[in-house]
């Protein structure tokens, strides 16, 4: 019964949204924290990009906001701590798997990914934007980097946590590490390459689960 139930759900998830999108703001409107359990939403799964291990990013930076450094230390992190997923810079904006571009909005969001997913329910591009200021004041390269690296969260399929960690949609409450309960979360999105492909190739899958429970602190 209960894993019917979560089947369906994922079902509506493929027939109701092709693009699923995720803000991220400084204003604290949900306190999430008090739920007892800590839980980690899984909201995506690569298809066949990911087949080969690798994913491209390329960052949109035409007014040289941001550094480098800042954006590929982020990627390396994750690529570090997975082990089976590269993070490689494309050459241009047209090829990338990620695309990142940064921007002087100032408004209250301050990070925004946009998960495209093609027509079987599988994450093919990614859209990541990133205001370099909140409410005209000037973000700390540290708390972009921290923005930065929730979204690449989101980019490998991750959704939202309920607790302080890297995946809470609140920027005050993120945590900067990125947490085993994170990292097997990716597995679990993508499991069909991550866990499984090893093993031998197979075809991208959805997974029955929606979410980790990663224990309590
Ligand atoms: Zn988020």
């Amino acid at each position: 019964m209960y894993k019917a139930h979560h089947l369906v759900f994922s079902l509506n998830i493929i027939l109701i949204a092709a693009i699923l999108s995720y803000p991220e703001s400084f204003s604290v409107f949900k306190d999430l924290s008090t739920e007892n359990q800590n839980i980690l939403q899984i909201c995506c799964t690569w298809g066949k990009s990911l087949d080969d291990g690798v994913l491209t990013f390329y960052a949109n930076d035409s007014q040289h906001l941001v550094n480098d450094n800042l954006v590929k230390k982020p990627f390396e992190q994750w690529s570090s701590k997975l082990g089976t997923v590269n993070f490689v810079e494309a050459k241009n904006a047209s090829g990338a798997d990620v695309l990142i571009s940064f921007n002087e909005m100032g408004e209250q969001t301050v990070g925004q990914t946009t998960n495209v997913l093609n027509d079987k329910g599988f994450i093919k591009r990614v859209n990541i934007r990133i205001s370099v200021n909140f409410s005209e004041a000037k973000l700390a390269e540290d708390t972009i980097k921290i923005v930065l690296t929730h979204e690449i969260g989101h980019a490998l399929g991750l959704g939202h946590s309920n607790f302080h960690d890297l995946m809470n949609p609140i920027v005050n409450y993120q945590n900067k590490v990125i947490t085993n309960c994170e990292i097997e979360a990716v597995f679990v999105a993508n499991n069909w390459k991550l866990v499984e492909n090893l093993k031998q190739s197979k075809k991208p899958e959805l997974p029955i689960e929606k979410t980790v429970d990663c224990g309590s602190d």
